[in-house]
């Protein structure tokens, strides 16, 4: 038994909801603490706050589970919290393909799960929730009685919890090259060898949202991975779409999506560094109706802000310079210490620097399948623009 005892004065965080309890809050611990144990939280005058995971060898001492006195932690609780995140994403609407688990903000501290359809990519990111691995997975065959599980757990971020990186299978071997739908359209998703879970559904109603304006128009994506945005273009009636990957397995899958979609001849992709074609293209010229960008984050520390900034900024500048009067800039940044006000400073500003006038046609975050949470300031990280280029 693990009992936690926070100081007097702690921050306003944890009585709002927020799951994290960090090192310089504790006062007392009574128990042995070796990481990765459930602990009971309680305030400096012994009132119960929480259950939650433990590791001390994290700046994040503690993460909640529950603020419930009388819910234990166990394997029903992790089967009764994996039903409640599948019966709330059935109930807004994701069937086939969704985020499932989304960490936090599902009271899952550090558990990520995605589902394609009758496949599940699991990451763990914690000490704490990695020992409850065995009971996630359970829960999920109750639940889905799944074709395959699979774990990337092959993310930097562990070692800060003593965990090694690691991927494979936690069922029956199967076939990781595997296809999803979405919007009318077909995907190859590589989970075994993909960028992060094999697949960002975190922007699948956002590609919903290009349909009207790239209809006859010529487009050009750049940072594609596997072409979704450009297929969907494609889709929705785009003349021609180009689309820009500085990785050439990225580019060869996004060539096999077009093929599976039956629009190889709308759609060609090219292995470039967009950051250097986007400025060469904008000097010699070129022009185009849509420009679609979506970079990975560029930084994931408040120090690095600033070269984020200029990323975004400088980007986004040549973007607008190779837009025709009239035609739309299609822009996202997942980098979440960039929050939405920032993100549209930094557009003003190269709209400025282009000497555009733009104006927003919708501003818009991640699909609902991965939850806002008023009080997390990083459950809403995905920034999504279309502006139309004056
Ligand atoms: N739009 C995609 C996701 C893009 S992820 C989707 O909806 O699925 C970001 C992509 O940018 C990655 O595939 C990465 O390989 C690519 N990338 C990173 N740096 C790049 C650069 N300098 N030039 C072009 N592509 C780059």
């Amino acid at each position: 038994m693990i009992n936690i005892y926070l100081k007097r004065k702690i921050s306003p965080r944890v009585p709002n909801g927020h799951p994290w309890i960090f090192n310089n809050e504790v006062e007392k611990i009574e128990g042995d603490v070796a990481g990765g144990e459930v602990a009971e939280v309680f305030t400096h005058d012994k009132k119960f706050v929480g259950r939650g995971y433990v590791n001390p060898k994290s700046q994040i001492i503690v993460r909640l589970l529950t603020r419930d006195k009388s819910t234990a932690i166990n394997e029903k609780f992790f089967l009764d919290k994996l039903s409640d995140c599948w019966a709330y994403r059935n109930r807004i609407g994701y069937t086939e393909n969704c985020r499932l688990v989304f960490g936090e903000a599902d009271g899952l501290p550090q558990l990520i799960i995605d589902k394609f359809n009758d496949y599940f990519v699991i990451q763990t990111l914690a000490l704490g929730i990695d020992v409850w691995k065995p009971a996630i997975v359970n829960a999920l065959n109750t639940i889905f009685k799944p074709k395959g599980i699979y774990e990337r757990n092959d993310v930097p971020v562990r070692e800060l919890e003593g965990l090694p990186q690691q991927k494979g299978f936690l069922s029956d071997p199967f076939n990781t090259q595997i296809t999803i739908h979405e919007n009318g359209l077909k995907f190859h998703v590589d989970i075994e060898n993909g960028q992060k879970t094999g697949y960002f559904l975190d922007q699948q109603d956002n590609r919903k949202a290009i349909r009207h304006i790239v209809k006859d128009a010529e487009v050009l994506g750049a940072f594609t991975y596997t072409g979704t945005f450009e297929i969907h273009a494609a889709h929705y009636g785009a003349k021609s779409v180009l689309g820009l990957d500085i990785s050439a397995n990225a580019v060869q899958q996004a060539n096999r999506n077009a093929a599976l979609n039956n629009v190889q001849d709308t759609c060609r992709f090219e292995t470039a560094n967009a950051f250097d074609l986007l400025k060469q293209w904008s000097k010699e010229g070129n022009r185009y109706d849509v420009v679609m960008l979506d970079p990975p984050a560029f930084t994931k520390s408040r120090e690095t802000i600033q070269k984020a900034i200029t990323g975004y900024k400088e980007i986004n500048l040549r973007g607008m310079k190779l837009i025709r009067p009239g035609g739309f800039l299609v822009t996202s940044s997942c980098t979440s210490l960039v929050n939405p006000e920032l993100f549209l400073q930094v557009i003003d500003m190269a709209a400025k620097d282009a000497r555009r006038k733009i104006r927003q046609v919708t501003f818009q975050t991640q699909s609902g399948d991965h939850p806002v949470i008023w009080s997390m300031d990083n459950t809403q990280y995905l920034k999504f623009l279309i502006v139309q280029v004056l």
